[in-house]
């Protein structure tokens, strides 16, 4: 019979021993002290909390700051968020990026609705058959909204317990994962699940940092099996990253005469921001920056004047260098093309951040 991995790994761990007890009682008095005042730790609302959750993969928490009202305020609850129109939907998350989410949101708000009654369900099965929820955002929205002891492993958490526990497996694979959901059962205060969880996290985001952590201030320094045998930097093991792709486009801006400017829609075969407005894009090999006769953008009628400057934005491993171009129209095809956007009307758009990025450039010059 297979081994659990507990085992495997020659650890002994019971949630009721003496080490689990002193080491999640260390760990709770000190996020009731250290703790960051963060505006979803004012609520128990499970919307609240499964929309900070959301905003929160892949997104730093200082960024998701401001977006975190600001959509609460459009969307206060499960039904507004059921209701919204799409463009709307996507314009309070533009910025944010990983626009999926936002989807899957309102995809999940909407099976709330009809199915739980407006409700976040209780259930973990019931949770995790919502869109855009896996196991970590169950675990995280059912633990601290509902109190339900279910452990929670994001990257913080896996960093944390790797050291506390020297595990030297890949914490990427199935065995990796399962040894990690194993160590983290059993830490886990059946008691007060939420804010365990959530000092886990914690102690993960700003004492237990990947490069530089902070031993001295841990309250689990006595506990940490890495910092003991003076190996914290061996865990967890690296990782190998996969390379940036380094790709390069050129971006139109053409205004009319009032002070408009051409926007065209994402394309519906686009892997990123499908719905999102942009300005007139192409990739390209290569950049003539000499600033001599207009090139023309493409076979669309737009021709590329003058280099306003480069902006860069980054899409998961795709590095874009973007060199933006006063340019015009060659002839009266614009209505075709896209629509013709003020930059008040910008705000209530789904537009890309690339293009904000652009615009910003061009108006600067
Ligand atoms: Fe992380 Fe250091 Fe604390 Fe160990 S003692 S858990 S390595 S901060």
């Amino acid at each position: 019979m297979k081994q659990p991995a507990s085992q495997r790994l020659g650890h002994t761990r019971k949630s009721g021993s003496g080490c689990a007890i002193a080491l999640r009682r260390k760990l709770l008095a000190w996020y009731d002290r250290h703790r960051r005042d963060l505006p979803w730790r004012k609520t128990r609302d499970p919307y609240r909390i499964w929309v900070s959750e959301i905003m929160l993969q892949q997104t730093r928490v200082q960024a998701v700051i401001p977006y975190y009202g600001k959509f609460l305020r459009s969307f206060p609850d499960v039904t507004a968020l059921a209701g919204a129109d799409e463009q709307e939907l996507l314009a309070a998350w533009s910025g944010l990026g990983y626009y999926s989410r936002a989807r899957n949101l309102q995809k999940a708000a909407r099976a709330i609705v009809t199915r739980h009654g407006g409700q976040f369900p209780r259930g973990p099965e019931e949770a995790l058959a919502l869109a855009g929820i896996g196991t970590y955002t169950a675990a995280a929205v059912l633990s601290i909204a509902y109190g339900i002891p279910l452990p929670v492993v994001d990257g913080n958490v896996a960093r944390v317990l790797s050291r506390l526990f020297v595990l030297l497996a890949d914490l990427r694979t199935p065995t990796g994962k399962q040894i990690l959901l194993e160590w983290a059962t059993v830490l886990l205060s059946q008691k007060h699940p939420g804010d365990f969880n959530q000092a886990l996290m914690e102690l993960g985001a700003t004492v237990c940092l990947p490069q530089k952590p902070q031993c001295p201030a841990c309250p689990l320094r006595g506990d940490c099996q890495a910092f003991l045998r003076n190996q914290v930097a061996k865990y967890p093991p690296s990782a190998k990253k996969p390379s940036p792709v380094s790709r390069r486009f050129t971006a139109a801006v053409i205004l009319d005469g009032k002070g408009n400017c051409l926007l065209v829609p994402r394309p519906a075969s686009a892997r990123w921001m499908k719905g999102f407005w942009e300005l007139p894009l192409r990739e390209v090999d290569h950049v003539d920056d000499r600033n001599h006769d207009p090139q023309p953008l493409s076979e669309d009628g737009i021709l590329l004047e003058k280099l306003l400057g480069r902006v860069r934005h980054t899409i998961t491993t795709n590095k874009l260098e973007i060199s933006v171009f006063r340019a015009r129209l060659k002839r009266r095809a614009s209505s075709s093309l896209g629509k013709w956007v003020s930059l008040g009307e910008m705000d209530r758009l789904p537009v890309t951040t690339i293009t904000r990025k652009a615009l910003r450039l061009a108006l600067s010059k």
